[in-house]
């Protein structure tokens, strides 16, 4: 029997703004490169609070002119969140650098400073953080690491623009930090990226990187060699038109991680996320583990929900059991324990600003109903 009903997982909600932007774009030609990517520049950084923000194609390629901006190449190793999108190693690894998981914490599902110390070697040059579903790491115990043995940070903020840590924007605190604005991230280009930092000289380096590397005095006689990762006009309009909005797509995506707390927290062997006294989380998905005291299996679960026309998606498959790093040698599968365990038993529900209370209650009774 199919279902009657349709949760998406997220969808995008694309308002009057951003059309108006994108018309105004084509209206006046300036598809390409012109003045929404400035603007859109400026008051992302305005926003986070930052000096300087580089527009770029997508968050992939905000992580890989960061690597490229820090000088990151073979035979380096960049200490990373090992449970997240594999876009954050991938960015890492495509300038010959290791990407070395790091595990994370059971309760936060977020990088586990504590054993950030103990992974470091002569090789290590960087520590990428990723502030996983919405929620800051524990900054300040990593930046102690950072400081202590000379190493960069670079924050992957592709699920958390707007969370705060201790009060500050995520995304300002490491050296540099990436965002993401594909179709399903807080808000949307389509696809989309953004590099942050308050040093002049690393976005220098990022602008320059993301476009061809130019000479500055003669133009075709190229610095360096550089990618085209320039994020259109188009493209800007649209985010521009999303980022004015973004208080209340924040509030919106609260909304819907209050709803799911208050309906699921309490329910054996479901765990949701715990939020740390410093932190202001944003909800990107609304992530939860499924532990042996619940009647059904993750798997299960999804399927049971599947049935109802309920979307979810299974947690990240670690950096330690991807194949392409397990094949090179450059990982143990065993690696992280507490990631494996949440491959195995997390999942994501549906967190897109346009589910109503009626949506939001029919996705908690089917998973009440199952408990
Ligand atoms: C989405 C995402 C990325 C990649 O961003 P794209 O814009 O899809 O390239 C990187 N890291 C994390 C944690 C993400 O969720």
């Amino acid at each position: 029997m199919k279902p009657v009903r349709h949760i998406p997982v997220g969808a995008a909600v694309i308002g009057a703004e951003e059309r108006a932007f994108i018309n105004e774009c084509l209206d006046t030609n300036w598809v390409a490169q012109g003045k929404f990517v400035r603007l859109f520049e400026e008051e992302l950084a305005a926003y986070l609070g930052c000096r300087h923000a580089v527009a770029v194609s997508n968050g992939t390629a905000a992580l890989h002119v960061s690597a490229l901006a820090l000088g990151l190449k073979e035979g380096d190793e960049v200490l990373v969140s090992a449970s997240t999108n594999m876009a954050s190693a991938f960015a890492m690894f495509y300038t010959g650098a290791v990407p070395v998981p790091v595990d994370v914490e059971r309760d936060t599902w977020q990088m586990d400073a504590r054993l950030l110390e103990g992974k470091v070697t002569r090789r290590t040059r960087a520590i990428e953080v990723v502030h996983l579903f919405g929620q800051p790491v524990d900054m300040d115990p990593v930046m102690t690491v950072a400081r202590r043995h000379g190493l960069r940070v670079i924050e992957d903020c592709a699920e958390a623009l707007g969370a705060r840590y201790h009060g500050t924007t995520v995304g300002t605190i490491g050296d540099l930090g990436c965002h993401s604005f594909y179709a399903n991230k807080i808000i949307t280009s389509g696809e989309g990226g953004m590099v942050t930092t308050n040093d002049a000289a690393l976005a220098e380096r990022a602008r320059q990187c993301a476009n061809f590397y130019y000479g500055k005095k003669q133009k075709f006689m190229h610095e360096d060699v550089g990618f085209n990762y320039r994020l259109p006009n188009v493209s800007a309009a649209m985010a521009l038109g999303q980022l004015r909005r973004i208080d209340r797509i924040l509030a919106d995506k609260e909304r819907i991680a209050t709803h799911y707390r208050r309906r699921l927290a309490g329910v054996r062997g479901l765990r949701v996320p715990v939020t740390r006294p410093w932190a202001k989380p944003v909800l990107w998905m609304f992530n939860l583990a499924v532990e042996r005291e619940f009647p059904l299996g993750r798997d299960e679960l999804m399927a049971q929900l599947a049935e109802r026309g309920i979307e979810t998606r299974e947690a990240f498959i670690p950096i330690n059991r991807q194949k392409v790093f397990l094949e090179r040698g450059l990982v143990k599968d065993d690696d992280c324990p507490v990631a494996n365990e949440l491959m195995e038993t997390g999942l994501y529900l549906p967190s897109g600003i346009s589910l109503t209370t009626e949506d939001l209650d029919y996705v908690c009774d089917a998973i009440l109903s199952l408990a």
